[in-house]
């Protein structure tokens, strides 16, 4: 990076590409060739625990998947989110009551995910398990090595700056999203959804008898669809295809014994979403 004095030699600029750009402008970004991005830990399995779909059944579901996770240590590095659940969903609903806005309704949500966290760190910790904050991510290969199972809340930390919905006061980008990011970041080997449902299906099974399973699909046709219902937050689909480190996600159902190992040794279990 070149340093650069201005004709009448009073001022110095930092040479650069971007330099007096105003970085909106469409052909410039188009044609800027940046190097492709990096895998901070491409050996690293990024596994959403659900909130409402398995924390929120406590010893019916939690122990069993906790155990499984345990079970696949030895073979698997792994970062385990988690959602919020009814907790986050009680107190959204009072806050919208309320007339709560957008940030302050995250805000909530953070800290349920955050208990959740609390409790499958707890579960996990005879076997290596950690709560950790959003800014140790980066501190993984150390938790690795020291034999730790981290796991971190699952809700994306732009709690007052959410941005506010077209039509309601919830935040879009919730522990689904926030879990996608951080494998994102870090150029995850695999992203796993564990909830309570095979995967996705055309309707949401629990309200449809006739909902038909997918057990895959690619962003572009699961858009094309426009299903009234998902099991993942809508943004996934585009943040995925957006992606230039992660090509699918999976959804698997964790009330099932052997999914999550499964999942992790790459064999088609559940839904998988792929990015094209
Ligand atoms: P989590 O606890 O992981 O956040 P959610 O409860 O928010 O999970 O979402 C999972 C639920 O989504 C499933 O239990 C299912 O009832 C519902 N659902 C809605 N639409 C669909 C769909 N198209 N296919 C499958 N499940 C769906
Ligand atoms: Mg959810």
């Amino acid at each position: 990076m070149a340093l650069l004095r201005e004709r009448d030699g009073r001022r110095l600029h930092v040479k650069s590409k971007l330099m007096g750009e105003s970085l909106v402008g469409k052909t410039f970004m188009d044609g800027l060739k940046i190097a492709p991005q990096q895998r901070l830990f491409p050996d690293v399995n990024i596994i959403k625990i659900g909130g409402q779909s398995i924390c929120d059944r406590g010893v019916k579901a939690l122990p069993a998947i906790i155990k499984e996770i345990a079970q696949n240590k030895k073979k698997h590095k792994m970062l385990l989110t988690t959602g919020g659940g009814t907790r986050s969903r009680h107190i959204y609903s009072i806050g919208l009551e309320l007339g709560m806005p957008t940030g302050i309704i995250a805000k909530f949500g953070s800290s349920v995910s955050e208990q959740n966290a609390l409790l499958v760190a707890t579960l996990l910790a005879p076997w290596g398990g950690l709560k950790i904050g959003h800014d140790e991510v980066l501190k993984l290969s150390t938790y690795f090595a020291q034999g730790c199972l981290p796991v971190m809340h699952g809700m994306p930390p732009y709690d007052y700056f959410a941005l506010p919905a077209p039509k309601w006061r919830i935040p879009i980008h919730r522990t689904d999203v926030g879990t996608l990011i951080i494998a994102d970041l870090i150029g995850a080997r695999s992203c796993i959804f564990v909830k309570d449902e095979k995967g996705l299906y055309t309707d949401d099974p629990k309200k449809n008898g006739d909902a038909a399973f997918i057990p895959e699909i690619t962003v572009q046709d699961l858009l094309a669809r426009d299903l009234d219902d998902l099991i993942i937050e809508r943004p996934c689909l585009e943040i995925l295809q957006n992606s230039e480190v992660i090509d699918k996600i999976q959804i698997i159902n964790g009330l099932e014994r052997g999914n999550l190992a499964k999942a992790l040794n790459g064999k088609p279990v559940g839904t998988t979403i792929y990015k094209a």
